[in-house]
């Protein structure tokens, strides 16, 4: 799933619970249910071929730089949200791809236990709902984008 979505569905979390352990558990269940759902990112498959690393990289960056932005911009037009709140909402439900697929350490993770035994099952929620993610996960995501936003700045 985009980082956009997963940061503004973080973010939704964050701007709606003031406890911090529960917006960090929340946070990190969102970022699987997200990914359970049909999506397209820079990290699958697209029309199946792998993207050079060069460029899935590069979408991802921009990806992440896009969804800092919009959440810079809400806290801006919101600035009665708890910050702190929204932030860890954002990180939290990010965390799971910042842990296992930026390159500088994502091996270690992927093969050390306990984490390898999340990045697995990470991987598996992906595949059951794939062969819907032109037809109805682009869909989705633009979807879950706007209502997110309207959630936030309502
Ligand atoms: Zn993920």
């Amino acid at each position: 799933m985009l980082a956009i979505d997963h940061t503004l569905v973080g973010a939704a979390i964050g701007s709606q619970i003031d406890n911090i352990p529960a917006v960090v558990g929340l946070g990190i269940v969102s970022h699987f249910v997200l990914d359970f759902l049909p999506h397209v990112d820079p990290g699958t498959e697209i029309r199946g071929k792998e993207i050079r690393p060069v460029v899935k990289y590069f979408l991802a960056g921009f990806d992440i730089f896009i969804s800092l932005i919009i959440i810079i911009l809400v806290l801006m037009l919101r600035p009665q949200l708890n910050r702190t709140a929204v932030i860890t909402g954002v990180v939290t439900a990010l965390s799971v791809d910042l842990i296992f697929n930026v390159p500088f350490w994502n091996s270690w993770f992927r093969k050390t236990r306990p984490f390898s035994t999340i990045h697995n099952f990470h991987e598996m929620i992906h595949k059951p709902l794939q062969k819907y993610q032109y037809n109805i996960g682009i869909p989705l995501q633009l979807l879950i984008i706007a209502v997110c936003i309207w959630f936030l700045l309502k």
